[in-house]
């Protein structure tokens, strides 16, 4: 059977520049895309923080680029998804379904996926009102009425930055007390754009082509009100795919992949390194995504020199 120099699993900004990195040092890497290549990017319309776009890009665009560029150095696409890893074997193993693969490296950029709260209007208003990013999506919203969904860190964070943009922001949350830590609840409370709506959730997002507000309800008092809005940003939380990993490398309590021999990229695993948002609950960005990508690779290439004189 073959045996691979690297598989790279995950097609986000973190995979795709890791493969354009093993490629260029002729590792001849394979890249397991997933059934739904592209990541999160797939799902944000204008992408303006990316360096070296200065009229902004469209985020399947700009993926569609960092495939072009990782393949014309040779790295091969699996459109399928990585079912399950076999760590403790040598070489390593990944399987997709009842295929396996056998490699000397794995570069595992799986990413993680915003929490929704799972409402048909959330769905049908994303990129029309209804973001995930703050950051990302903030400078849309000028002079405009914004939602924040949430109480932990991002919420308030979220909240405090997007008044930069925002006429006033309303933090709804479900409880009556925040997650997020003292600092960032200072910031929000002492600032007269930010307020907050306690013990309640949203019900509805409304609006036909974009948004116009939401309904939202007590859960204590039960009692029901709209707010008119342009903007709802949900900050509940990440998940990082890593199911498929379980039991097989070290997770933190949130599934988060621990990175253990910092500042490199690897894992628990010797020759399993972790890059992009699979590992990072920071800063989850397009580009510093692509940059631990780049520092995977070159982890890479230095595990194989050592341990194979690749
Ligand atoms: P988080 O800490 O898990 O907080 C999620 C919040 O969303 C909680 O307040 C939770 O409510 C609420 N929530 C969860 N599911 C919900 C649902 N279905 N409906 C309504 N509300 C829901 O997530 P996070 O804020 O994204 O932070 C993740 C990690 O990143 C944390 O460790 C955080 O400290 C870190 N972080 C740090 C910074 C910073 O230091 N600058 C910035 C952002 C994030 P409950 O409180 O009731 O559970």
């Amino acid at each position: 059977m073959t045996i691979e120099n690297v598989v790279i699993i995950g097609s986000g900004p973190a995979g795709y520049t890791a493969a354009l990195y093993a490629s260029r040092a002729n590792l001849n890497p394979l890249l397991i895309e997933g059934y739904q290549s592209g990541g999160l990017l797939m799902l944000t319309s204008d992408v303006e923080n990316y360096p070296g776009f200065p009229e902004g890009i469209l985020g399947p665009d700009l993926m569609a680029l960092f495939r072009k560029q990782a393949a014309r150095f040779g790295t091969r696409y699996v459109q399928k998804n990585a079912t399950a890893v076999d760590f403790k074997s040598s070489p390593l193993k990944v399987f997709i379904d009842k295929e396996e693969i056998h490699s000397k490296a794995v570069i595992i950029a799986t990413g993680a996926a915003t929490k929704w709260l799972g409402l048909e209007s959330e769905k049908r208003l994303l990129g029309k009102g209804v973001s995930s990013c703050a950051t990302c999506d903030g400078a849309f919203f000028k002079g405009a009425k914004l939602v924040v969904v949430g109480g932990g860190d991002s919420a308030v964070e979220e909240a405090t930055f997007l008044t930069k943009f925002a006429s006033h922001v309303t933090l709804v949350h479900r409880r009556d007390t925040l997650r997020a830590s003292k600092i960032m609840q200072d910031r929000a409370t002492k600032n007269p754009k930010v307020s907050f709506v306690w013990n309640s959730v949203v019900e509805e997002i409304l609006g036909e082509n974009s948004v116009t507000g939401v309904n939202i309800k007590n859960i204590q008092t039960k009692q029901a009100q709209k707010l008119d809005c342009e903007g709802v940003f949900i900050a509940i939380g990440h998940e990082p795919n890593t199911g498929f990993l379980k039991g097989q490398i070290e997770l933190d309590a949130k599934g988060y992949i621990v990175q253990t021999n910092r500042p490199t990229t690897q894992t628990s695993v010797p020759g399993v390194f972790a890059a992009g948002d699979v590992h990072d609950i920071l800063y989850r960005q397009a580009v510093t995504a692509a940059g631990s990508g780049c520092q995977a690779a070159i982890d890479v290439e230095k595990y194989l020199e050592k341990t194979s004189g690749h």
